[in-house]
């Protein structure tokens, strides 16, 4: 089973994809994360990167479409979750193209809707483990003791991209360039979207729902 998570930043993507991944036993392919790894460590694709991150702005196509193959291979054919990719018209075209050349093909676009209103206060709070990525948020999810991660006692931190300039830069290009990988596969017939406002435990019932009825019909 091959699955997109979309949504604006903020939705809910991050927090979602890892349930789903525990619940389903799905494989995790999430760009963003890819490349706050190369980030970490200072590889050459992250040095590239770099500065469309810090500002909000989506990594050149040539650079994240081939970050994407690499990682496509890496899964073996393995039922995969797509988070934060594809975010254009034309990854979406080059994933379409991977996953038929692989004799694979895409199951299911879930599209997590949200106010930006709602998206400016969730990311503006959201407090990141640099260590094992877990998510909190300063007042809707905090850590049990403030600033550290329950699982590692890291030091939480804020992301770069999620300071105010960044964050409102986001959502624009976002409203810009993802909203039409929506239609995209609207028109394909595989896009259900979900209120990502609702409670995470509302969402995360109805993301399973989707999910297990396509098990259940038999997709791998
Ligand atoms: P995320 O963690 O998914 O919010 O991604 C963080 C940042 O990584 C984004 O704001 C982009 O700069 C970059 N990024 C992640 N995925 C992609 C993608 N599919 N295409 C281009 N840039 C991406």
């Amino acid at each position: 089973m091959y699955c997109v998570l979309l949504g604006p930043p903020g939705s809910g993507k991050g927090t979602q994809s890892e349930f789903l991944v525990e619940a389903l036993g799905l494989i995790h392919v999430a760009t963003g994360d890819m490349f706050r790894e190369h980030l970490r460590h200072q590889s050459e694709l992250g040095r590239k990167a770099q500065s469309y991150i810090d500002e909000g702005n989506l990594v050149p196509d040539e650079i994240t479409i081939a970050m994407l193959l690499e990682r496509i291979d890496a899964t073996q054919g393995g039922s995969t979750i797509f988070d934060g990719f594809p975010r254009t018209i034309d990854q979406a075209r080059a994933l379409d193209i991977a996953l038929t050349d692989r004799g694979q093909k895409g199951d299911h676009v879930l599209l997590l809707e949200g106010s930006s209103e709602e998206l400016v206060l969730r990311l503006g709070g959201r407090l990141t483990c640099p260590a094992d990525g877990t998510i909190y948020h300063e007042t809707k999810s905090p850590p049990e003791i403030p600033g550290h991660c329950d699982q590692c006692s890291n030091l939480l931190m804020q992301r770069s991209d999620d300071e105010p300039k960044a964050i409102t830069n986001r959502i624009q290009v976002y409203n810009e360039q993802t909203a039409p990988v929506a239609e995209y596969y609207e028109q394909t017939g595989m896009l259900v979207r979900i209120d990502g406002s609702q409670p995470p435990n509302q969402v995360r019932g109805e993301l399973l729902k989707v999910l297990k009825e396509s098990r259940s019909n038999g997709d791998t």
